[in-house]
């Protein structure tokens, strides 16, 4: 085996951005940067070697199926190869914990797969990007690291449990009560909890997520205040679906109030269209706190889940 290489996915994102002539960083498009740009420079872990590759260019606010059965191609792909350690990926804030999820859910990788992000453009004086690329570097050539990890502010999360906490600040992500895995601090990592664990590759979800030409529909209903439950009935309408040219819905992802508890005209909606065959899973709007079953329950729980990463869930083993 040759020198043991790190390949840096690049998928775009701020951390790729550029903004407008008068450089101010508040405005700025996402995506121009491309990966192999980003990586100019840098110093690769010693004993490492760094390869890039480009694997889409976007906002990850418009993260789809199509970039998402290429990422997972090129994953698979490259972890594969016996002389390459780990993989970091490049990604948008927005949407980068859906991405961690669904790698983590389908791969379960033995090895680290380590997604990154900045909150400044590229070409900001003060640009966040570098910083976490070199940390997130750090983390894929870590012995032992292994499975889908975010690393963003010098703080590393988990697949299962990072999310988008806060819209501006740099330290914009959060494991909540589950916790950090660790930190890196001047190129060395300070682990807190264990690596998300590994799998047997689910062969199957991937097969067929790869050759999917859609998600099966599932939408997400957030229960608050004055709700209206023909909101719910109109969402899983067939005939409304048909007009609009989409499919129908299969399934339902409650975004509950506190403890997951819902307005009860949306609850007796949800009741209707689980009568009618659509999946329905409650989680709770709230970013902390675990949601428990409760006997009785009528919408089952998705546990330890945030709403998007439960529809997630959802759409996976509805495709399965
Ligand atoms: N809209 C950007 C994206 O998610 C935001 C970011 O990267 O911070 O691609």
């Amino acid at each position: 085996m040759g020198v043991e290489k790190i390949v840096v996915l690049g998928t775009g994102g701020t951390i790729a951005g550029l903004a407008a002539p008068a450089a101010d960083s508040r405005v700025y498009v996402a995506a121009q940067k491309p990966v192999a740009e980003l990586v100019t420079g840098l110093a690769a872990p010693s004993g490492f070697e760094l390869l890039s590759e480009q694997v889409a260019q976007i906002d990850s606010k418009d993260m789809d199926l199509a970039v998402w059965q290429k990422l997972l191609q090129r994953c698979v792909h490259w972890l594969a190869q016996a002389d390459v350690r780990g993989l970091v990926i490049t990604h948008g804030t927005d949407t980068l914990e859906e991405t961690a999820f669904l790698l983590q859910t389908v791969l379960a990788p033995r090895k680290p797969v380590v997604l990154t992000c900045a909150m400044r453009p590229a070409d900001a004086a003060d640009a966040d990007g570098p910083q976490n690329l070199r940390d997130a570097l750090v983390v894929a050539a870590t012995a032992g690291a292994q499975g889908v990890l975010a690393v963003c502010a010098g703080r590393i999360f988990g697949a299962q449990d990072v999310q988008k906490v806060h819209s501006s600040r740099l330290d914009a992500f959060s494991a909540g009560e589950a916790g950090d895995v660790g930190r890196v601090h001047q190129g060395h990592v300070d682990r807190q909890r264990d690596w998300p664990q590994p799998r047997e590759p689910q062969e199957m979800l991937l097969e067929v997520l790869l050759r999917a030409s859609a998600l099966p529909r599932v939408e997400i209903v957030l229960s608050h205040a004055a709700a209206c439950g023909a909101t719910v009935d109109m969402l899983v309408d067939p005939a409304a679906a048909a007009r609009f040219g989409v499919p129908p819905v299969r399934g339902l992802v409650l975004a509950g109030t506190g403890g997951g508890t819902v307005h009860h005209e949306l609850e007796a909606a949800l009741r209707r269209a689980q009568a009618g065959g659509v999946r329905v899973l409650r989680s709770t709007r709230c970013n902390d706190g675990f949601l428990q079953p409760r006997p009785k329950d009528e919408f089952p729980v998705a546990a330890g889940l945030s709403a998007v990463k439960a529809r997630l869930a959802l759409m996976l083993e509805l495709l399965h």
